[in-house]
């Protein structure tokens, strides 16, 4: 960061501005948003950013403030996003003026070229990738990105560009690449590359698909990182099947050697076990899915064990499919009583549901 404050100006035509105000900051404040009122405007204040909402005439103004490009780039997108969400029917004109409004490319966009590729189980494939950035995937707060997977027999890949409205425009909207998230399994900042885990799994969509086909040289755009990490616990729980296995191994791998607990990790059979390197406090166990529901051995194992019943702070870490999500989610929340800081369950795929 360069100590300048980056700032974005936009004055736009509400039908309801009062309605869509209120309808974005009660969101933002799910988001941890700091929501207060100045001499009339209501200012939003999260991660280092502030978006001011004025009354101009019978339009609003929005005056946005950043530490450094990318940030600003995100709260412009936020606040433009939410507005169009909360707007209702009479689609407002969104139009930004400021620092960098015409950057071309999303800040965090670059394209990989794949280097290797290789199976480290009959169904799991990692695909090693040159970086334009590797550094920026080094941070273990966000493991994630958004893979663009173009469509098949294009001549000229579809790369995404900043449109006038801070939010993401394509130059052929009916060719845009399909999106899928995937995690950063490792990285190595020395020669650049990252790796990536994919599942081959039947029913192949675009991630899939991409990974059985991959080829040397290919290239492939992705927007990231993204997601958010661990807090310190005295005691962590992981679980997850097949597609969290790179999350959580990452992490395992990244944790003091002090850290203690236990991982469950769900695999469809035995072939699919990895050799994973964990701290030694923290046993890895197996599960075998055989013809059971995806992610219901997880929920078992979950309910069965033994958790710390003392002063230890706790912290659990789920992904898996969207119906034993939402029971460990219900599990961590409405039984053990888990605080918000105690725990992320996530859905990383829907059965019978494209991404
Ligand atoms: C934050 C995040 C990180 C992720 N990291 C990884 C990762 O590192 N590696 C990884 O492989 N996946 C990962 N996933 C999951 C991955 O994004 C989904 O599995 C995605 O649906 C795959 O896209 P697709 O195009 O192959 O299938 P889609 O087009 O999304 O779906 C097509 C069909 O395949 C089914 N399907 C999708 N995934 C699976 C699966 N795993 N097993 C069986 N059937 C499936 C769907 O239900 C649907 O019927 C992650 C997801 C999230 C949200």
């Amino acid at each position: 960061m360069d100590g300048k404050i980056y700032t974005a100006q936009a004055v736009i035509d509400l039908v309801d501005p009062q309605t869509v105000i209120q309808e974005l900051c009660k969101h933002m404040r799910e988001h941890n948003a700091e929501i207060s009122e100045e001499s009339g405007d209501v200012l939003l204040r999260l991660s280092g950013c502030s978006a001011r909402f004025s009354a101009d005439g019978a339009m609003t103004r929005i005056n946005i403030e950043a530490p450094d490009f990318e940030h600003l780039y995100f709260a412009r997108m936020t606040v433009a996003s939410h507005i169009l969400e909360f707007a209702g029917e009479t689609v407002p004109e969104i139009c930004w003026n400021g620092d960098h409004g015409d950057a071309e490319r999303p800040p965090n966009f670059q394209t990989l070229t794949v280097t290797d590729t290789r199976d480290v189980t009959p169904h799991m494939r990692r695909i090693t990738f040159r970086c334009e950035n590797a550094a920026r995937f080094a941070n273990l707060d966000a493991l994630h990105l958004n893979l663009l997977i173009q469509q098949p027999g294009l001549a000229e890949p579809q790369w995404p560009f900043v449109g006038a409205s801070g939010l993401i425009e394509w130059e052929r909207p009916d060719l845009k690449p399909s999106m899928r998230k995937y995690t950063v399994r490792s990285i190595d900042l020395a020669t650049s590359q990252l790796d990536i885990d994919f599942v081959l799994h039947a029913d192949a969509g675009p991630g899939s698909s991409f990974a059985e086909a991959v080829t040397i040289g290919m290239e492939v755009g992705v927007l990231g990182p993204g997601g958010g990490g661990l807090m310190d616990a005295d005691w962590y729980l992981f679980a997850g099947d097949e597609t969290a296995i790179p999350a959580i191994a990452r992490m395992l791998e990244n944790l003091p050697a002090d850290s203690s607990g236990a991982a469950y990790l769900e695999v469809s059979d035995a072939a699919e076990i990895q050799n994973l390197q964990t701290p030694v406090a923290i046993g890895i166990h197996w599960l075998i899915r055989n013809a059971e529901k995806p992610g219901s051995l997880l929920v078992e194992a979950l309910r069965q064990t033994h958790r710390p019943q003392g002063d230890e702070s706790i912290y659990l870490w789920a992904a898996c499919e969207f119906s034993a999500f939402k029971t460990i989610r219900q599990l961590a929340r409405q039984d053990w009583k888990l605080k918000n800081d105690q725990h992320l369950v996530v859905a990383y795929w829907r059965e019978g549901t494209k991404s």
